[in-house]
């Protein structure tokens, strides 16, 4: 088998791996020693198929469609020079960096220096879900039927029900309306949405959509293909028995939650946080194998693109940084522990007394918080406090912990939500 060699290997050509190797070769990493993988026939991962606008507000200060914002960074690449091989999946990664590759050209190994994990995220299935029923035609992520409509070009149904407020499913539900398709409702097991307020106001109320909050579906039916839905109420996660309605449709859209896309990571030997299912990552967003890092959705489900591209934009420039001094980085570290009210952190730890730079520390909270405090504590001694006027589970919040009040410090810090 051939064996080439690279100082940086980049898995995954969405956006998370483009300004992670634009940011890299910024950083001072050959560009001819860098190399983006990606599986698909193009670089701009699931941008492409996200033909809405609503990104880049924050990072061009315009809105953008999704392959907009994807082609600007694609272009990024391409005038930095960096090389990337489309077509081409990483099939696995060893703790010391040798990435074994198939492409049309048959299998490949790629001994690296340093690698960044930039594959993503995928939706949660119905079977991972457990919907009792039958198992007709007409059940979809909402991604695959976003995919179909805007990239295929066929459109799945005529009459949706959707399940699940997250942010996929309400673009689709606008969507499938504005391709003439009928979509009764949206159901939402949780008692608030999981998706952005700007989505609930534009693609439901907008369109007369109702969303139902406390809602879930407990069956299907149809035999070859799928005629209705039965919905029932919920209260504390279990449905209500005898609240149960029938929602006639031949679309079931399921847009239960995404899941980073972590089985590379997981045979590489990184250790995977239980409250993202991505790897766990220190403030140089580092996993915990050598030289590795992460960013974007396989490290932890993000709502805007904006966001993955900065976040993946220090991942590059660590591990430039990295490949630069050689050295072994993850040693000597202090936990980031998720308190109260906090349903987990990224990154999970930092460098005792060694952090570079202000880490940009992001979290999720578990419910609904008006006029609360974010603060974070060493002991009894606080490192941080801001008062926030709203969190909601479905926005991802992020503070800046200054370093020189982090290298003080010599025990584990706790974030928590106090009111
Ligand atoms: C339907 C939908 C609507 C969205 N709407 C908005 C919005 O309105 N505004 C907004 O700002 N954000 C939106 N987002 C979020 C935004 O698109 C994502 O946050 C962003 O695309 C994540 O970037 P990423 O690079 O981490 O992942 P991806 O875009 O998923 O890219 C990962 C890439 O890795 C590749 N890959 C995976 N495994 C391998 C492998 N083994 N080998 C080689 N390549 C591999 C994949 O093919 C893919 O191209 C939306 C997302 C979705 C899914």
């Amino acid at each position: 088998m051939t064996m080439r060699d690279y100082d940086l290997v980049i898995v995954g050509g969405g956006p998370a791996g483009m300004a992670a190797a634009v940011a890299a070769v910024g950083a001072g990493t050959d560009k001819d020693r860098t190399l983006i993988i990606e599986r698909g026939d193009h670089l701009g991962g699931i941008l492409n198929q996200c033909i809405h606008n609503g990104f880049g507000l924050h990072t061009f200060k315009e809105e953008l469609t999704g392959p907009e914002y994807a082609e600007r960074y694609a272009n990024m690449v391409r005038e930095a020079g960096i090389p990337y091989e489309t077509g081409t999946m990483v099939l696995d990664i060893t703790k010391d960096k040798v990435v074994t590759v198939v492409s049309r050209k048959g299998v490949e190994q790629i001994q690296a220096k340093a690698v960044i994990l930039a594959m993503g995220c995928r939706e949660r299935p119905r079977g991972a879900l457990g919907i009792p029923g039958t198992r007709p035609n007409g059940v979809y992520t909402a991604g695959t039927a976003q995919r179909l409509i805007n990239i295929d070009g066929i459109m799945p149904g005529k009459r949706a029900v959707i399940l699940g407020s997250g942010d996929i499913g309400l673009i689709m539900a606008r969507r499938l309306t504005l391709e003439g398709a009928k979509v009764d409702a949206v159901f939402e097991l949780m008692p608030y949405s999981n998706g952005l307020n700007r989505n609930i106001v534009q693609c439901l109320e907008d369109f007369g959509i109702p969303l139902y909050l406390s809602h879930t579906v407990v069956g299907i039916k149809g035999k070859d293909e799928l005629e209705g839905v039965y919905v029932a109420e919920v209260k504390d996660g279990t449905p209500i028995p005898g609240t149960e309605t029938f929602w006639p449709c031949d679309m079931l859209l399921l847009s239960c939650g995404l899941i980073p896309e972590n089985e590379l990571t997981r045979a590489m030997g990184a250790s995977i946080n239980p409250l993202t299912n991505g790897p766990k990552a220190d403030d140089n967003l580092e996993t915990d194998i050598d030289g590795v890092f992460a960013c974007g959705n396989v490290l932890h489900v993000h709502d805007l693109v904006d966001y993955v591209s900065k976040e993946a934009a220090a991942a590059g420039t660590n591990a430039a940084e990295y490949i630069r001094d050689g050295r072994n980085s993850t040693a000597g570290q202090l936990g980031i522990i998720p308190g109260n009210g906090i349903k987990y952190t990224i990154p999970v730890s930092f460098h005792k007394g060694d952090v570079r730079n202000d880490i940009s520390l992001k979290f999720r909270v578990t419910g609904i918080y008006k006029n609360a405090s974010v603060t974070v504590k060493a002991g009894e001694k606080t490192v941080f406090t801001r008062k926030m006027r709203v969190m909601i589970p479905s926005e991802m919040q992020d503070i800046t912990l200054k370093k020189d009040a982090l290298n003080d410090i010599t025990e584990d810090i706790t974030v928590e939500v106090t009111e």
